[in-house]
């Protein structure tokens, strides 16, 4: 098991009110998720808790750059990921959870969020549709060889 400690954030002892989180995420995060696309990335991560004793609001900002493979050449493609999103949790028992609204029970004696998956899904979606290099960037040679494949 890969260290996710980065992640994770523990509110158990904290005060209510706001506290602020920064963390940067590289290429180990990444290989922690299967078939993931992303292989490299370089990214902030900064996050706002509110927290109030039933609840809390979870403010998260990412920042910084992914590379993945070109969808044309197959060549590195580093595209900057820039998203943000909020998570609103509410301390109680799982089985009170409601799949039709966006909060998320946690049992309060747990004392820590694990925000790695959140975070990744936020970053792929951020990510745009067509993974290619601007015209006229791709590989050349790739884009050679992959003329020459299709006229033979
Ligand atoms: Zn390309």
């Amino acid at each position: 098991m890969k260290n996710v400690s980065d992640c994770i954030i523990r509110f158990k002892g904290l005060s209510n009110g706001e506290h602020s989180f920064r963390f940067e995420i590289g290429d180990a995060f990444f290989q922690l998720f299967e078939g993931s696309e992303i292989e490299h990335g370089n990214l902030i991560i900064e996050v706002l808790l509110d927290k109030q004793s039933s609840c809390m609001q979870i403010t998260i900002n990412i920042t910084g750059t992914v590379a993945l493979d070109c969808d044309r050449c197959l060549d590195n493609l580093i595209l900057p990921a820039s998203t943000n999103g909020e998570l609103a949790v509410r301390f109680g028992k799982e089985e009170d959870s409601n799949p039709a609204d966006d909060l998320l029970v946690l049992d309060p004696s747990e004392g820590e969020i694990d925000l790695s998956q959140y975070i990744y899904d936020s970053i792929c979606v951020s990510l745009p549709l067509q993974r290619i290099h601007p015209e006229g960037q791709c590989n050349p040679e790739m884009m050679k060889k992959l003329q020459n494949f299709m006229v033979n």
